[in-house]
């Protein structure tokens, strides 16, 4: 099917996504596998106009089913000018969230109807899927946290309230329970750098990466 491998972080806002993206792609660099480190909302030209209208702006400002689309039709961008692309040359991508946050966040969250959004999924997805999905949980009240101290502007997910995230974050387990093949949860409460050696052994035990070569 594909030459690259790809792999999705997910999990709620502070679980250390881009945190542990960015780790995962400098180790996969020094034992000379090349990654392309995208995200979503965005990850291309077009899907990252489409973010500025999801992640700004008013908490209501969208009908959950409207952001459904948007997420869907960024996300079929992203695959076809980004994803895809690097796969088929041997590059390996390492995505900041997909499919599975926009079941979290409009489905669980939001309440959209799950038959639509399989629908919607079928169209602007089909059977692509990452080969490993890394489920970041941690308590609703430590990510809250986390995404406070962190510089820069909150988004308009994390301006939601508690009961939704707490929804996301019980959706996000419900997913992993579902695709225990594809999904493994980790415990996103210790430090970055323990974190990252659990990252890495589930993608060595994954692709059958010699753990010794590089300690
Ligand atoms: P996400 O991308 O999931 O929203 P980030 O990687 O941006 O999360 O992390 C959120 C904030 O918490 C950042 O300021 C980051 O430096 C910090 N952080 C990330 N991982 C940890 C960790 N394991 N322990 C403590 N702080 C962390
Ligand atoms: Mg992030």
């Amino acid at each position: 099917m594909t030459r690259g491998n790809f792999i999705s972080f997910e999990g709620g806002d502070g679980a250390g996504k881009s945190t542990q993206l960015r780790l995962l792609c400098e180790r996969l660099e020094t034992i000379g596998i090349e990654t392309l480190a995208t995200r979503e909302p965005g990850g291309s030209l077009g899907a990252e106009d489409i973010r500025k209208l999801l992640v700004s702006g008013s908490i209501d400002r969208w009908e959950p089913l409207s952001e459904a689309l948007l997420h869907n039709a960024a996300r079929h961008d992203h695959l076809h000018r980004a994803i895809l692309p690097a796969l088929e040359n041997g590059i390996w991508v390492i995505s900041d969230r997909f499919a599975d946050s926009t079941l979290a966040y409009q489905g669980y969250g939001q309440g959209v109807d799950r038959a639509k959004l399989a629908l919607l999924h079928d169209l602007a997805v089909g059977d692509a899927a990452p080969h490993l999905t890394l489920i970041l949980d941690i308590p609703v009240a430590e990510g809250f946290d986390r995404t406070v101290s962190r510089p820069g502007k909150t988004s308009r997910y994390e301006r939601m309230n508690s009961t939704m995230h707490e929804r996301l974050r019980q959706g996000f387990l419900a997913i992993a329970a579902a695709e225990p093949e594809r999904c493994r949860v980790l415990d996103a409460l210790g430090s970055a750098e323990s974190i990252h050696e659990a990252v890495w052994q589930l993608v060595c035990e994954r692709f059958n990466l010699e753990t010794q070569a590089d300690g």
